[in-house]
């Protein structure tokens, strides 16, 4: 019976046939996420880095400017940055573009027949692009059969890095309970903004009441999206309304949110506990074994503790009370980058491996 042990040389093989990926915008803030959380990952491997003609013909680690604990892994380091657009051998593409670029660059990879995985906002609200998050709306993946008609590939996005925090927490209340309005706001980190985004003599001993690039008009529309349908060949949005707020606060990472919420079928705080904590996790490799964790302390979650839960991936809730003006209320925290990023887009990937669409 020894036939059915692989030898040595075969399991080196399947180790090695990890799909090539490119990652465009490699060198900012979301790409040097994709870089450290690809750098062990057992379906996906970084082949090509792309990033714009400041950083084109560089080694990678002369072009990015390395901000994060760990070390640019080896194989990458030495990776000579490519420009947009270029002709690529890899046929997955993530994508951390600065979205003045994004939205044609990507639809010019997709057309040529990449896959491409999104975080920028351009594609998001397509009528035939998925807003996907695997744990919420797998069934979205449908939409590609309608992309395939126009275009050799295809793209799929995550949502932004607040509405990652706010559709995971909302998704099981919805379909416990129906949910019809929410008031957000969002207290959120200086990542989220790219390495060049606030400078720290506007941010250190100060909150900003304000977030440009439509911050939120995102939070208030794509949930409704995500929570949302699609049949019979188009999206529709689930029925609710939400009223945001934003603020750019001194963290580091991480997205702490506020959230009311009024139910449809008012329920019991230990029953909106329960469906919370009881939201199914998937079995892919980057997905958190729970993806909701909640946390019984009046005084959290907090940013600088809660944020690595489950590797970054899970969403953390607490303080779950009534509220006077709608029905509930309570704290919730995502990583930015991580599951708000390119955590998120790892997680779409899995799911397209594992659903045989790439
Ligand atoms: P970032 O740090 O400013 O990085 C932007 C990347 O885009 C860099 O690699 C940059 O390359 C590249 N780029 C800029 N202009 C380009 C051009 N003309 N041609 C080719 N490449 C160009 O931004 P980020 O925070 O990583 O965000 C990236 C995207 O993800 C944005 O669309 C953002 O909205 C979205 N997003 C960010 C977060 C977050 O928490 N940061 C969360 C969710 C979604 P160079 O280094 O060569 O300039």
């Amino acid at each position: 019976m020894t036939a059915t042990l692989p030898v040595a040389s075969e399991l080196y093989a399947t180790r090695t046939e990890r799909i090539p990926v490119a990652i465009l915008g490699a060198t900012g803030s979301v790409g040097q996420r994709f870089i450290q959380l690809l750098a062990d990952h057992p379906w996906f491997r970084v082949h090509e880095v792309v990033a714009s003609d400041r950083s084109a013909g560089k080694p990678y680690a002369a072009a990015a400017d390395w901000r994060l604990e760990s070390l640019v892994p080896d194989d990458v380091a030495n990776l000579t940055v490519r420009s947009l657009g270029d002709e690529l051998e890899s046929r997955l593409l993530f994508s951390g573009l600065d979205s003045s670029v994004a939205g044609e660059a990507e639809d010019e990879y997709a057309n040529r027949g990449c896959a491409v995985i999104s975080n920028s906002k351009n594609h998001r609200m397509d009528a035939d692009v998925p807003l996907l998050i695997p744990e919420i709306n797998a069934d979205h993946l449908d939409a590609i059969e309608a992309q395939r008609r126009h275009r050799k590939g295809y793209i799929v996005t995550n949502p932004n890095c607040s509405v990652m925090g706010l559709a995971i927490a909302l998704a099981p209340l919805d379909r416990a309970f129906g949910v019809e309005a929410v008031h957000v706001t969002t207290m959120q980190a200086i990542s989220g903004a790219g390495y060049a985004g606030v400078a720290s003599y506007a941010i250190l001993d100060n909150v900003i009441p304000y977030i440009g690039g439509g911050e939120e008009e995102k939070i208030e529309t794509e949930p409704r999206k995500i929570l949302g349908r699609w049949t019979e060949g188009r999206f529709t949005d689930a029925p609710m309304t939400i009223s945001a707020q934003v603020n750019r606060v001194p963290t580091i990472d991480g997205h702490l949110m506020t959230v009311s919420a009024k139910l449809r079928q008012r329920a019991p705080l230990e029953e909106v506990r329960a469906a919370l904590e009881s939201f199914p996790p998937l079995d892919l490799p980057t997905a958190p074994r729970r993806p909701i964790h909640y946390l019984d302390a009046v005084d959290r979650p907090q940013p600088r503790l809660d944020r690595d839960r489950e590797r970054g991936m899970a969403v953390t809730v607490g303080r779950l009370r009534p509220c006077p003006i709608l029905n509930i209320r309570f704290v919730a925290l995502v990583h930015n980058t991580i599951r708000g990023a390119a955590g998120a887009a790892i997680l779409n990937a899995e799911l397209l491996k594992e659903r045989g669409l790439l």
